[in-house]
């Protein structure tokens, strides 16, 4: 069955690259070693390491010094939002208010969640019904007492940019620290922590065809962010724990394939908008989110009274992978939190499916897909008593 599957769901996960699979195998085999030894086998895998943070650094416009490595995107986003936060009360107790969207990720969501359970003031500003946030919203949000704001840089959902260098030059003048998790962002839209002036950036692996279980988060010199893990040590005393030297090195591979990758989205772009094109043919079907103001690989669109599960279930038994939302609320039949925080109705809401595309999927791929949507899509409809 694998052998004809076609994957489209690549803002869920992606499959490790060959080039990355190789450039991590050393790692399981020859080089063994436990960075922190002080013997050959352990200045073997420091030099690897040191190597891998500062690919990374460099990619992302950092200092070595300044990438963290993180067990995922997700630990990567509880730290830079947990961390700042009690960083900042534990200096001033009346820094207890954070800003951010309500269209976040899950990760960052539930992190303001415990928070706020800990007495912090959470404000989530809405995005427009185009899926942006507006700098005028988030500046209207501002309190004297604001310790952090943090807005995602790209959707995961409906792949909609945000625009981030607008928002910190915000935060900037009053040195409110600024966060955004780029997890979606990497390998679809070029990074640069000076050209957006974050403070902190999450990026997770495995959406770069990468392995699942490994991020990072950067943090720019001199921002005050509580040790996330106590350990031995490792990440300069920041994060304990021996470091996942394979995954590290796929992911500074992956990133810098990712980013020399960046110049050929036009064919991806191409792909997805043919599929937009041939779908928004089907009556009673809307695009969710701003068409050019998302990343090239992301179609969201939502099929009145064709229920996103129904659709799923009729692709997956053509050997189609899509998704109705986050991979994360796929178990969770509540309608997406960020379509209806983008104003779009309930009912079609429940009606929405995400496909999502990468350098690998090909002409033919998009043709299949577009004709087993339409074919799900009129099955469900007939039967449907919406
Ligand atoms: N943030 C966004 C925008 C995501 O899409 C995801 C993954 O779904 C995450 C965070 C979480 O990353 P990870 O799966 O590495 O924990």
């Amino acid at each position: 069955l694998t052998n004809n599957i076609i994957f489209a769901d690549n803002a869920g996960t992606t499959r490790v690259s060959e080039q990355v699979l190789r450039s991590m195998l050393p790692f399981f085999g020859e080089v063994y070693g436990n960075p922190s030894s002080l013997h050959p086998k352990g200045f073997e895998a420091s030099a690897a390491l040191d190597a891998a943070r500062a690919k990374i650094a460099q990619l992302l416009g950092a200092t070595p010094r300044e990438i963290f490595f993180t067990g995922s995107g997700t630990e990567a986003i509880n730290w830079a939002i947990k961390g700042t936060a009690y960083a900042a009360r534990k200096s001033d107790p009346e820094k207890n208010h954070i800003i951010s969207t309500e269209f976040e990720h899950h990760a960052t969501i539930n992190s303001l969640k415990a928070l706020e359970r800990d007495g912090f003031e959470i404000t989530l500003v809405k995005p427009s019904a185009d899926g942006i946030i507006s700098p005028e919203r988030v500046a209207a949000a501002l309190r004297p007492t604001t310790a952090l704001v943090s807005v995602m840089a790209v959707n995961n959902e409906i792949g909609t940019i945000q625009p981030i260098s607008e928002l910190s030059a915000i935060t900037r003048p009053r040195k409110i620290p600024f966060f955004t998790d780029a997890v979606q962002a990497a390998g679809n839209i070029p990074i640069n922590v000076n050209d957006w002036d974050v403070d902190m950036l999450a990026i997770s692996g495995h959406k770069i065809h990468a392995p699942k279980g490994i991020g990072v988060l950067y943090i720019r010199r001199g921002t005050k962010v509580r040790n996330f893990i106590d350990g031995g040590g490792q990440e300069s005393g920041r994060r304990g724990g021996t470091e996942n030297l394979p995954y590290i090195a796929g992911l500074a591979t992956a990133l810098e394939i990712a980013t020399a990758k960046l110049c050929d989205l036009d064919r991806v772009r191409t792909l997805r908008e043919r599929i937009i094109d041939e779908l928004l043919r089907l009556p009673n079907t809307r695009l969710n989110g701003s068409r050019s103001g998302r990343v090239a690989g992301n179609a969201n669109l939502s099929f009145y009274g064709a229920e996103g599960e129904s659709l799923l279930l009729d692709l997956a038994a053509a050997g189609i992978c899509v998704s109705t939302g986050s991979a994360c609320a796929a178990q969770d039949l509540a309608a997406s939190h960020v379509l209806l925080s983008i104003g779009v109705p309930v009912e079609w809401a429940h009606c929405s499916l995400r496909i999502s595309l990468t350098h690998e999927n090909t002409e033919e791929e998009a043709d299949k897909i577009i004709a087993a949507v339409t074919k799900a899509v009129n099955r469900i409809r007939a039967i449907s008593t919406l």
